[in-house]
Order: structure tokens, then sequence, then C-alpha cells
């Protein structure tokens, strides 16, 4: 429990990194500690002061993601959750930036969170605010050329430059999946990103994903 939940930045962000916990976006400042369930939800008269301090309540979220989950009162078994389970199994990222449940079991549960945050949310060209899903393109196609060139030209060096560029981008899930083949890069994004759980991946580094959705 913290006095006050804002305390509890410094203490995530080095659990998980500069990264919001929804769309993986690196953001060098205004991220928000994010509670999942929220601290006032709706119909309440008062904050609800365990959920507002407890940290078993907080992540990391962006402006975007955050504003749309708003105050959800959200059932947490009807949701994956990027801390407690394997998102990165449960979804499918592709060229475009497009995020989609995987096919499996868990499928309805890995929806309800692309809703409940909008990581299918595509560019409103009129707003144009919410440019999740127009910079997980972007960062796509940064991670498709950087893997051209390692394969036109194969260095120590030039791997450890890909994953600084992965890290100061974000997106570390479209970094996995572009360089799903490559088991070395796997291996350095997976070290990269704080809090990763190594139980999520066999030697190969293929995800390994338990029935309840559970690293
Ligand atoms: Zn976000």
């Amino acid at each position: 429990m913290y006095t006050e939940y804002k305390n509890a930045r410094k203490a995530l962000i080095d659990r998980m990194g500069q990264y919001c916990s929804y769309c993986e976006a690196r953001l060098p400042s205004g991220l928000a500690v994010e509670h999942v369930k929220p601290k006032k939800p709706p119909g309440a008269t008062q904050v609800n002061q365990i959920r507002a301090l407890s940290w078993d309540n907080f992540l990391l979220a962006c402006v975007n993601c955050n504003s749309t989950k708003g105050d959800t009162d959200v059932i947490i078994a009807d949701y994956l959750w990027p801390d407690s389970d394997n998102t990165f199994s449960a979804f499918v990222y592709a060229e475009g930036g497009i995020v989609r449940p995987a096919q499996s079991a868990l499928s309805p549960k890995a929806l309800n969170m692309i809703k409940l945050v909008g990581l299918d949310k595509q560019l409103d060209e009129d707003d144009a605010s919410d440019r999740r899903w127009l910079n997980r393109k972007e960062v796509w196609d940064i991670a498709e050329r950087a893997r051209q060139r390692l394969v036109a030209g194969d260095t120590p060096d030039m791997r450890e430059q890909i994953v600084e560029t992965a890290t100061g981008h974000g997106f570390w899930s479209v970094w996995m999946t572009v360089f799903a083949q490559d088991r070395d890069m796997l291996y350095r994004f997976i070290a990269c990103l704080p809090g990763t759980s190594t139980e999520c991946f066999d030697v190969n580094c293929m995800s390994v994903i338990r029935p309840g959705g559970q690293c």
C-alpha cells in the first residue's frame, strides 16, 4: 500500500520499463499510474482507498489507453492482463500495426482487453490525437528494415543496435514478431524488457501458454 499512488510510478517503471502496459508504446513522459480497477467506479460517491493505493491494482498507461479504458469497473477474470497473463501469446501482431486475438480458448478474453483500451482503434484523421495504431505501424516498418539489414550484414554490434532501437521505440511485441525466426534476437528482446517472465518462453524462445493464460 502507498500513501499516494503517484509514488508508485518509479517502482512501476523499474519493474516494467517506461512503456504503456497495454499498447507497449515507449513514453518519455506522461505515463500515468493506471488503476486496473477504477479508484472511483461509476456510481460511487467516494474513492475506494484500497483500489487507489494498492500496488496490486497498478499498471502504467499512456493517455490514450487510460482514457479509452476510463472508469470501466472491470471483472479481472474477463480479461488478460499484461502483468499476470501471457498476453504475447494471446495477441497476434501483424504488418500494418494490426493487433487481434490469437486463435485460442483465450481469444474472448484477449478481445475484451483489445476493446477495453482500444488497441484496434485506427487513426481518426480529424482528431488525430490517438496515434497508437499509426506508431505501431511505423515501428513495424522500422523493425522490418532492421531485420533486412541484419540479413544483409550480420554483426554482434548490429544486433545490439537493434535492441537499442527497439527499447527506444517500444512496441516490444512487434519486435518479437518481426524477428520471430531469429532466436538470438528473441533472447535479446526478452532480456531487455524489465519484468518479462522468462517462464513464458521455452528454450527456443517460443511462447508458452498455460490453459488459464498465465505464464
Ligand atoms: Zn497505451
